[in-house]
């Protein structure tokens, strides 16, 4: 039964017609391929699971995606901007609850006033955590040089996201400007991995115009981009946005759910010794959304540790979980699931992509 399947699996090298096969799977063979990948991936990466904890600090952006529920057309958006403080005191709680590492991420800007506090920020987060806290960040687009000030201040991590790497559906689900280059963001990639971080992206599943061929083609874009990490997740339209006018032709949200986990599944049998993240939109469909991408492939999870009243303002797109919880509940809550799904959190480690080290020492 499920032959071809079973093959595509046990193979070790996949051709983009083998991952369409396995990301367009459905109903008895999809969950046959799903077992398989997991008992592969248990046996070769083993079952750790890593925290990040998530401080999504300002939704001001400059940036207009046309996808994005905090986009700077978006005027109903509430906007916020956490201080200096109050971020430091998420990092401290982090720290203190063995997470191993952190995640500040917000809408993008490039002026001198936003590089220079981000500097700061990551020196004294080092501080207060005697320098064992590892640091994740996702501000988009910079220049060489910021990525560099930033990475010398205490970041090792970055993620920029490409939200798909077919630049025709890029273009479609960006403003037509330069500010929403396709080049731009592959050339940002580019000198992250220069610069020297252990570099993330990822892509959305479900978009309006989107094939299992383009979601292929993603796959194989992480891989020749030499991709440390990886966070992907359904597309869920947000009702303030101009891609909501397409919403009725959108695959149901439990096809995208579906497609998400295949991706993930496909990535880890593409990529074994990538990390992966089990990315929040994943709940906003499905309660048990991140436990199922745990099983199935993603090693990494980022509890919400950011302060409780700004949760709900940053809102990339709607229904988002967990925006009520204080960052106690979350971590308590995740703590269950992560045993739910058979895994254990590796508590006060880095949890680094092993795939940097080999990528590093090949480069050397
Ligand atoms: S996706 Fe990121 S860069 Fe684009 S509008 Fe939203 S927050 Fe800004």
């Amino acid at each position: 039964m499920f032959e071809k399947t079973y093959k595509i699996v046990h193979q070790s090298t996949f051709s983009k017609e083998d991952l369409v096969h396995l990301i367009s799977l459905e109903g008895e063979e999809r969950d046959f391929f799903l077992k398989e990948t997991s008992n592969k991936y248990i046996q070769n990466l083993g079952n750790k699971v890593y925290f990040r904890g998530l401080v999504e600090f300002s939704n001001y952006c400059t940036k207009d995606c046309l996808y994005c529920g905090i986009r700077k057309s978006n005027t109903s958006s509430e906007r916020y901007d956490i201080d200096d403080a109050e971020i430091l005191k998420a990092a401290k709680f982090a720290y203190d609850n063995h997470y191993g590492s952190i995640v500040l991420q917000s809408g993008e800007r490039d002026d001198k006033r936003f590089i220079d506090r981000i500097t700061e920020l990551l020196k004294k987060i080092k501080e207060v955590t005697d320098g064992k806290l590892g640091i994740t960040i996702s501000l988009g687009e910079q220049t060489e040089d910021t990525y560099q000030k930033w990475f010398d201040a205490g970041a090792h991590r970055y993620l920029l996201r490409i939200e798909s790497s077919n630049k025709s559906l890029y273009q479609k689900i960006h403003p037509n400007d330069s500010h929403h280059d396709f080049e731009t963001r592959i050339n940002c990639l580019n000198l992250l991995q220069k610069t020297g971080y252990q570099t993330g992206t990822g892509v959305m599943i479900g978009l309006p115009f989107q094939t299992y061929e383009d979601l292929a083609d993603d796959l194989l874009f992480f891989k020749d981009m030499n991709i440390d990490m990886v966070g992907m997740g359904p597309f869920i339209e947000h009702t303030e946005t101009p891609l909501y006018q397409y919403k009725d032709q959108l695959w149901s949200l439990q096809r995208r759910f579906e497609v998400a986990i295949n991706m993930i599944a496909a990535l880890r049998l593409l990529l074994p010794n990538i990390n992966i993240a089990a990315a929040t939109a994943l709940q906003a469909i499905d309660p048990m959304g991140r436990e199922k991408a745990l099983k199935f492939g993603a090693n990494v999870i980022m509890p919400n540790i950011t302060p409780t009243i700004h949760r709900k303002d940053y809102t990339l797109y709607q229904n988002k979980p967990c925006t009520d919880e204080g960052a106690d509940d979350c971590s308590n809550c995740l703590s269950i699931r992560v045993e739910m799904a058979d895994r254990k959190i590796g508590y006060d480690e880095w949890g680094d992509s092993k795939h940097f080290f080999k990528r590093t020492a090949i480069e050397q």
